[in-house]
């Protein structure tokens, strides 16, 4: 080894979901929103105004900030936004997470956390779920350098109720607690409804799944104005125009749809009720999902053979070859049509096998 190879920072990096060119595919594979932006976010694109394309965006991405307030009754003050979740995420572990005592997460997670954790040399432990998938809570009252956890979590899909996440912001009024809502919209209650009663609480959403804009790349967190200053100044340290200007005016045009938003959340829930159904009428088994994909494993059948042979009729799934999720698969909720493909074939070779 060269000695200037000797101090490259080495991280094993997170791997994304496959995101295949080809048009004829059922893309079930990133939990992405088969539904189109709303109406209101075509039209801003028409009539965007090409000539702020020349100027640098508004580095504190105000009109979002303002619209985002609105929409969750909060003061601008308590709102970041990012470049995706994952973009507020990073900069949060960044900004919060300085101890020398382990972070915490779950081990069964967005496996994204471990990555960052690694990147920023963040000394962290990872709390195993029981055998039903569950987050222990009792795992998370001793001594550490911060929490973050998605609720509901991912993959399993599980949500915890709000009586939880208070119990572990009970137990932990000295750090940093992050909850991860990337799933929210789908199925449980927000932590949003605790900000009041814990400075120390950070919020993050997405418009990635239930708002269709994962291509735009939006994220923002909730928290109290000094937690949310903490982050901003951090922020304005490594890279200030971070949310570019088209996806600042079409985040705002997204929630200004409310019963577009409200429509194609109600119709994912009820595709994902419905495919419940069928697939414990197949013989799946999986953790009751909140979210807008299901877990699944075939007690009979291998998620490895079922993964590949649904790709090569061009439908996609999450397979995960690591330890205790090698037999699941992630199955993200398409429309009706996209799900019927989809039994279809599991039928076929669920009972041929
Ligand atoms: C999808 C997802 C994110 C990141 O989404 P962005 O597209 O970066 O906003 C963050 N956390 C969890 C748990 C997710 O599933």
């Amino acid at each position: 080894m060269k000695a200037w190879e000797e101090n490259i920072r080495r991280v094993v990096p997170y791997v994304p979901g496959e995101q295949p060119k080809e048009d004829k595919l059922i893309k079930l594979n990133t939990n992405e929103n088969p539904y189109p932006p709303a109406p209101g976010v075509q039209k801003a694109l028409r009539e965007m105004n090409y000539d702020t394309f020349r100027k640098y965006p508004d580095p504190a991405v105000s009109g979002l900030v303002n619209e985002l307030a609105r929409w969750y009754q909060v003061q601008p003050e308590q709102v970041f936004v990012g470049v995706g979740s994952d973009d507020v995420l990073a900069m949060a572990f960044l900004t919060f997470f300085n101890s020398k005592k382990p972070v915490l997460f779950p081990d069964i997670t967005y496996s994204f956390y471990k990555v960052w954790a690694e990147l920023f040399q963040i000394p962290y432990e990872t709390p195993k779920l029981d055998e039903k998938f569950q987050i222990c809570r009792e795992d998370y009252y001793k001594e550490n350098g911060g929490v973050i956890f998605p609720n509901p979590n991912a993959p399993t899909g599980l949500v915890q109720p709000l009586e939880f996440v208070e119990d572990i912001l009970n137990h932990n009024q000295d750090v940093v607690v992050i909850v991860d809502e990337a799933y929210i919209d789908f199925g449980g209650e927000s932590a949003l409804a605790l900000l009041d009663k814990y400075e120390n609480l950070l919020v993050v959403q997405t418009f990635s799944k239930s708002r269709s804009m994962a291509g735009m790349r939006i994220g923002y967190a909730i928290g109290s104005p000094a937690l949310i200053r903490a982050l901003h100044d951090v922020k304005y340290s490594y890279n200030s125009y971070t949310m570019n200007m088209p996806s600042q005016v079409l985040g705002v045009a997204a929630l200004r749809d409310e019963a577009y938003f409200k429509e194609t959340v109600r119709k994912i829930i009820t595709t994902r009720e419905k495919a419940k159904v069928r697939l414990r009428e197949l013989g799946f088994v999986f953790p009751d999902s909140s979210t807008n994909f299901i877990f699944a494993r075939h007690p009979q059948c291998s998620a490895e053979k079922i993964f590949l042979a649904l790709k090569e009729q061009k439908i996609f799934v999450r397979y995960f070859k690591q330890d205790r999720l090698s037999e699941y698969l992630r199955i993200t909720i398409g429309t009706d049509e996209e799900m019927e493909a989809l039994f279809t074939f599991l039928e076929k070779f669920v009972n041929v096998r």
